[in-house]
């Protein structure tokens, strides 16, 4: 039977709640499909600065560099805010991901016709969107050196390299090749000598996908069409500014940051998160949607450990269970039957699992 290792990273607010129901539901589709997946829990963020006095413990680190995939709940909250930047809670994430290598975050941002309701967009023009935005991860202004602030001036450097370029961008060509065969690349060529060296990199790289459609879109008007014009889209490729502004417009279109996943990957080892942070406004409460999190260690079965069937199984469970009625309090207006708490929500969710006859 093929075994699988996971470093379980559960963090602050309500990470410990919805990465229990995603395990709750990992159990059932593990047994379901043949594999077994081994769980090892650590801390990071505040709850490792708690302990451990630093955001990314030596050994959270060194279990996930020997895992073969890092699942995580959400990292922060007010009380570590005031720590020095290296101390913070989103350090310990930043680090995590730069000793994995991780270079791609894959955000797919998809409609559930049930909720379509949710979002602020006409229903007409989201019917049908099912955008991925490849971000990259690792490099651009938030990485860049020199950076600096004094009192009255403070500076930051984008600074991309060629190489860096040309593996993301076969992560979004490989990805819209299992798609509809478009990308679109997101960038400022207009203003910023780092974006004209996206495009002639991109160009190259599209050379060896003479399938896929290959578009160029400025920044500013990617995030008007984004709500003008959703479905235009399917990959999305970007910097990692550009895109970390961009996923998270593109996940509100879709209406709740609860229904959202993600995935780093590139590196040795991948992380699949929600896109949402640690909520500690609702933490504790057992209202969090935790299907997020559960879609998340759908991706993870899907690129870490190519268990396609269980992940597409996790998939049309949580369609069929939205489709039924079942809601958490965040999306409750949108077609609720039933109002789930986190822990019933999960249950039904892995109950569909179990059940599904594929
Ligand atoms: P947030 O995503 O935690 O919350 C924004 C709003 O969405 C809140 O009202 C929250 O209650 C709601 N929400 C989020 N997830 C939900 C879920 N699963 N179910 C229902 N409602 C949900 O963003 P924030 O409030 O800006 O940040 C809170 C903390 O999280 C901060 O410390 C921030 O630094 C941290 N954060 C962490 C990550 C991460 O760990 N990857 C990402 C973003 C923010």
């Amino acid at each position: 039977m093929k075994r699988y290792n996971v470093c379980v990273i559960k963090g602050d607010g309500i990470g410990p709640e919805i990465i229990d129901e995603a395990i709750k539901v990992l159990d059932v589709a593990s047994n379901k499909f043949g594999f077994e997946i081994n769980y090892e829990y650590f801390l990071m963020g505040g709850a490792a600065i708690d302990v451990f006095g630093e955001p990314l413990p030596k050994e959270t680190l060194q279990n996930a560099l020997n895992s073969d995939a890092v699942l995580f709940g959400a990292i922060g909250g007010e009380k570590w805010d005031k720590l020095e930047r290296h101390l913070r809670p989103e350090s310990g994430l930043l680090k995590l991901r730069k000793e994995l290598g991780v270079f791609a975050n894959l955000r797919p941002a998809v409609i559930f016709d049930e909720l379509i309701d949710a979002s602020s967009i006409k229903p007409e023009i989201l019917r049908g969107v099912d955008i991925m935005v490849v971000r990259e991860l690792t490099g651009g202004i938030y990485f860049g050196q020199p950076r600096e602030i004094t009192k009255d001036r403070a500076f930051n450097t984008m600074v991309y390299t060629a190489d860096e370029i040309k593996r993301i961008s076969k992560i979004a060509f490989e990805a819209a090749l299992k798609r509809r065969k478009k990308v679109t690349l997101v960038d400022k060529a207009n203003v910023l000598e780092t974006s004209q060296l996206w495009r002639e990199v991109v160009v190259e790289v599209a050379k060896e996908y003479p399938e896929i459609t290959l578009e160029y879109m400025y920044v500013d008007n990617a995030a008007m069409q984004l709500v003008r014009s959703p479905g235009q889209f399917d990959v999305l490729l970007t910097e990692n500014l550009f895109g970390d502004i961009l996923s998270d417009e593109a996940s509100m279109v879709c209406g709740s940051i609860g229904l959202l996943p993600s995935a780093s990957i590139g590196g040795k080892v991948g992380i699949y998160e929600p896109i949402h942070g640690s909520a500690p406004d609702i933490a504790g409460q057992g209202i969090a949607n935790p299907i997020a999190t559960i879609l998340s260690a759908a991706m993870m079965l899907r690129y870490a450990f190519d268990e396609t069937a269980a992940a597409d199984c996790i998939e049309s469970a949580i369609k069929a269970v939205l489709k039924d009625g079942y809601r958490t309090r965040d999306i409750a207006s949108y077609g609720a039957k039933e109002i789930c708490s986190t822990e019933e929500i999960g249950t039904i969710i892995s109950d569909y699992v179990r059940n599904d006859e594929r």
